[in-house]
């Protein structure tokens, strides 16, 4: 594992990192967490961030897909300084191929998807590794050109050399693989279509990334690239492969489980500063205590502190820091989200009164009912309660209500009826809010009309 120093001096000459989804879906925290740990790197050490669309698949890719990553992305507050569509630049795609098979290593092959699958399973039969046999090389032009012949159209491979690839992985430490072990990659289909490992290189390559941080699932194309690098004469980026996450139960988390969506999680109404700082830290010694903002996550930010485990996400745990997140939010931060989502009659005081009581910031509307709306009075009111709420009622101080009110209130109170405690306090609460626990009372009394109050307590 490269010391952070290690890292620091190799980064002395400027980075530049991309995260480059497929649009054919919409983004889940698997993907997002990876997002943020380039987006992080990037702005931490001052470099560039590279939004790509791996849109090569042209059946699954979708324009909704992309806008979706968009709007996930600017709603968390991603940002980007360079855009870029794969499917736009076929033509660079055209030249990688032809400088490839100029020099030898791009070869076609004509193996159907069922021959390849009995080849397959004969080698797996015999115990040995499943790697393409290379029997296209020993094809002569004669039977290539008789098979064209017959509308056999090839699909492209790349020829591995027979040497071993090895990298200082940021993320795994030294890696080394054989590339004797591994099947030539198909760069190119049948109908033509360049393949990501090969639109991958070339936009890597093309576009001066520095640093490629993604899931552990692509070290082996991390293997073949680095020879595809070297083959398109590109300098080979620095890789980290990241531990895949796993789910509370320690099983693969499937992006196809609606909850793990960002658009999901935003409707249930999770802080994005809780979701890029939870996202973060998994994997890290640290555990995000909603005090940090964009800022402090940036400046933190420290790819040598993540481990090799597979990290837990646990989506309790997202949304207790997201509790923790809006109980520190201040009104500067809510107001805007707070109209926009049809909240009306929020203001400073009311916020900072019962930002600590609520859970998502949907929950807000119960205060605002509560101040400005109908409250039901408990029916666990007992009549010596009913009696104490008519002295309750008489003692209100007059209008307008301030901070000292509810202070000046409950000592009269306590003077007349001799109550203390939860006699004194409980029956006041359960008959202005309807709740048996909440925020304090004293700030939260002024904001609640007096005639309302009066009404509350008598009614
Ligand atoms: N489009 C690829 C994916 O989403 C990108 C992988 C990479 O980072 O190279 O898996």
């Amino acid at each position: 594992m490269m010391t952070p120093k290690g890292i620091k001096a190799m980064l002395d000459g400027g980075v530049k990192v991309r995260f480059a989804p497929s649009p054919t879906g919409r983004l889940h925290v698997g993907n997002l967490r990876t997002a943020l740990m380039n987006w992080l790197f990037a702005r931490h050490h001052g470099g560039q961030f590279l939004l790509r669309m791996d849109d090569t698949d042209t059946e699954r890719s979708k324009m909704e897909y992309e806008r979706g990553i968009v709007e996930d992305l600017k709603w968390l507050g991603v940002d980007w300084d360079d855009f870029a569509r794969q499917s736009a630049r076929n033509d660079r795609y055209d030249r990688a191929t032809e400088i490839l098979r100029n020099s030898g290593r791009l070869y076609p092959c004509y193996e159907t998807p069922e021959e390849l699958e009995l080849k397959r399973k004969i080698q797996l039969g015999q115990g040995k590794p499943p790697v393409y046999d290379r029997a296209a090389l020993d094809m002569t032009p004669e039977e290539q050109a008789a098979l064209a012949q017959q509308g056999r159209k090839p699909h492209w491979r790349f020829k591995l050399l027979e040497e071993a690839v090895e990298w200082d992985d940021l993320g795994r430490g030294p890696v080394r693989f054989e590339a004797g072990h591994l099947s030539d990659p198909v760069l190119i289909r049948e109908d033509g279509r360049p393949l990501y490992t090969l639109t991958s290189v070339v936009d890597d390559g093309e576009m001066f990334i520095t640093h490629v941080m993604r899931g552990e699932d692509h070290v082996v194309n991390t293997a073949v690239q680095v020879q595809l690098f070297r083959a398109l004469d590109f300098p080979v980026p620095s890789f980290a492969h990241m531990p895949l996450m796993v789910g509370a139960d320690g099983k693969g988390l499937s992006k196809r489980v609606g909850s793990l969506g960002i658009g999901d999680l935003r409707e249930a109404g999770i802080e994005g500063l809780a979701l890029v700082a939870y996202l973060a830290h998994l994997g890290t010694p640290i555990a995000p205590d909603g005090s940090s903002d964009m800022a402090d996550l940036i400046r933190h930010f420290d790819l040598s502190s993540f481990g090799r485990a597979s990290p837990r996400y646990d989506t309790a745990e997202l949304e207790a820091l997201s509790t923790k997140v809006i109980h520190r939010l201040p009104f500067s931060q809510v107001q805007q989200r707070l109209q926009s989502s049809g909240i009306e009659d929020v203001d400073q005081t009311l916020w900072l009164a019962v930002r600590e009581n609520i859970e998502t910031l949907d929950d807000i509307r119960n205060w605002v009912k509560i101040a400005n709306g109908d409250v039901e009075r408990p029916v666990d009111l007992v009549d010596d309660d009913l009696a104490y709420l008519k002295t309750a009622a008489d003692l209100l101080p007059e209008a307008p209500l301030d901070d000292t009110s509810w202070k000046t209130w409950t000592t009269a109170l306590k003077e007349e009826t001799g109550r203390k405690g939860k006699q004194l306090f409980m029956p006041l609460r359960l008959s202005l809010t309807g709740l048996s626990h909440g925020p304090d009372m004293g700030p939260l009394l002024p904001l609640i009309d007096r005639d309302r109050i009066v009404e509350r307590l008598v009614g």
